[in-house]
């Protein structure tokens, strides 16, 4: 293929690239953007393979077929629960990519640039390296804390800060080291010791972000997944994974910034950790009598209610309750009841988890509203039921400022009428805190897995 048809490629594959972005930032248009984004993909990798820059033809295709099943075979095992977990491992793998192609162009003996330009490419490896060992090692223990195989408690060393400004200050040293030693050949050792420093600052710093915070941490490692993606671009001079690495760098920081912004939270406050557990005192116990309830009542509390209001969280997804709750709202709406849904912007583990379980099991996209269009119209609602929600319908995050999650915004339904509230137990949501909406006058809990008791209540519904 000859080099204007490969950059001609690589354009329409970059047009494809933003316009799957475009899609997906929209509910209706976004199995459109997932197919731009497949062609666009397709089309890099094709140009990519027929650009002359392959040396071993039998390497990339086993590396495609080993790499491809890999994914195929994740993709297909994988449940809907455990997406999150995948999404952060396949993170890592990005940023362990960054740094053996920063290592394989450090040590690759046909690269002879003289002057600035050695300069300017010894940087671009150093940095490859830095940015994608804290990817990876800062993916790898976000995906033990989302599979809960780590505590979700942040990790509180007594001098966190100044660990975190001498990591810092330490690649900051060996970067200097290493262009002044490479200018003799040499540079590996600052190299490998840069490595270390970047990697104990990509655990330490997820390890110090408490349950609550998390999302950030999901959203910034997709950032930096990116930006480690564009690095290798760099160092590789292929045009289209800058371009491809800064779009998905750029999208991770917006959404970052609008998790943030979700959870009230100051973005580097969550970066140096522990955010909202430095306020002193403990968070209150939950204490007060329980209201039970059964699906029969339940089923005549809706059947009695004309505006109702359904959250769901983290606990829908587990129960994969969604086609029950597809079929109550059907039901419901043709009785003639305002059904709608209200989404948290941190809800489940994934940001967009809940609008996917909800698209999936093909609930209008008219009536699923965002937590700030009816945040203020919950007088208005005569029923909201809470399906495996906790931390984002819990009220100390107001009342409390000694909770973990002092501060967030939540979804304040215990403002409307009644409150049904479907889980298992007592126990609390992610971030660890007890939820004093559990023990409010108007609020019914109805034990039990999701799914099992919406089809009960779906039962007496019809019944
Ligand atoms: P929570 O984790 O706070 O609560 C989920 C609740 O679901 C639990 O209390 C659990 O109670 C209940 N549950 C679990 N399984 C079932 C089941 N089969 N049937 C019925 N109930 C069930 O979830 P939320 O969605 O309210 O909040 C999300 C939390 O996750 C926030 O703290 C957020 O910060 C965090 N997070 C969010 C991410 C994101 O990007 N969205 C990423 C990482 C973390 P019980 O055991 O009693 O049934």
């Amino acid at each position: 293929m000859s080099q204007s048809l490969v950059t001609m490629s690589y354009i329409v594959a970059t047009i494809l690239f933003i316009l799957s972005l475009s899609g997906l930032s929209n509910q209706e248009t976004s199995r459109r953007g997932n197919y731009f984004g497949m062609l666009g993909m397709a089309i890099a990798i094709f140009a990519t393979v027929l650009s002359g820059a392959v040396t071993s033809y039998a390497i990339l295709f086993s590396a495609l077929a080993v790499g491809g099943l890999i994914g195929l075979f994740a993709a297909k095992k994988v449940e809907m629960t455990q997406m999150p977990e995948l999404v952060a491992i396949m993170h890592s793998l990005v940023g362990m990519a960054a740094v053996l192609v920063g290592y394989a162009n450090f040590m690759d003996p046909s690269t002879n640039l003289t002057g600035v330009e050695k300069t300017i490419h010894e940087v671009e490896i150093y940095l490859g390296i830095l940015i994608g060992a804290v990817t990876f090692s800062g993916s790898v223990i976000a995906f033990g804390k989302l599979s809960e195989k780590i505590s979700g408690k942040p990790l509180l060393l007594p001098a966190r800060h100044w660990l975190n400004l001498g990591l810092l200050l330490g690649t900051v040293y060996l970067g200097y080291v290493f262009l002044h030693q490479t200018e003799n050949g040499g540079g590996l050792y600052p190299l490998l010791g840069m490595a270390v420093l970047a990697l104990l600052f990509g655990i330490h710093m997820v390890m110090a972000i408490g349950g609550a915070d998390m999302p950030v941490v999901v959203s910034m490692l997709n950032s930096y997944s990116g930006w480690a993606a564009s690095a290798t671009g760099f160092m590789l001079n292929n045009d289209l994974l800058i371009v491809t690495g800064a779009l998905v760098g750029s999208s991770g920081a917006i959404l970052s910034y609008i998790m943030c912004r979700a959870m009230n939270r100051h973005f580097l406050s969550v970066i140096a950790g522990g955010f909202g557990t430095a306020s002193g005192g403990e968070a209150a116990v939950v204490e007060g009598e329980v209201h039970p309830i059964d699906a029969e009542e339940t089923a005549r509390l809706l059947l009695d209610a004309k505006n109702i209001m359904i959250i769901p969280g983290y606990g829908m997804a587990v129960a994969q309750a969604q086609h029950t709750v597809n079929e109550i709202t059907k039901f419901l709406r043709d009785k003639g009841k305002k059904v709608g849904f209200g989404i948290h912007p941190v809800a489940g583990r994934m940001p967009g988890h809940m609008n996917v379980l909800l698209a999936e099991a093909k609930v209008p996209y008219d009536i699923v509203y965002e937590m700030d269009e009816i945040n203020e119209d919950w007088d208005k609602v005569d029923v909201s039921i809470v399906i495996g929600a906790n931390d984002i319908v819990n009220p100390s995050a107001l009342d409390d400022p000694n909770s973990p999650i002092a501060g967030m915004p939540v979804l304040e339904c215990w403002k409307g009428d009644t409150t049904i509230v479907m889980k298992r137990s007592m126990a609390s949501g992610y971030a660890g805190v007890g939820n004093p909406l559990f023990v409010k006058d108007n609020t019914r809990m109805l034990f039990g897995d999701a799914n099992k008791m919406l089809q009960e209540v779906l039962k007496a519904l019809k019944g």
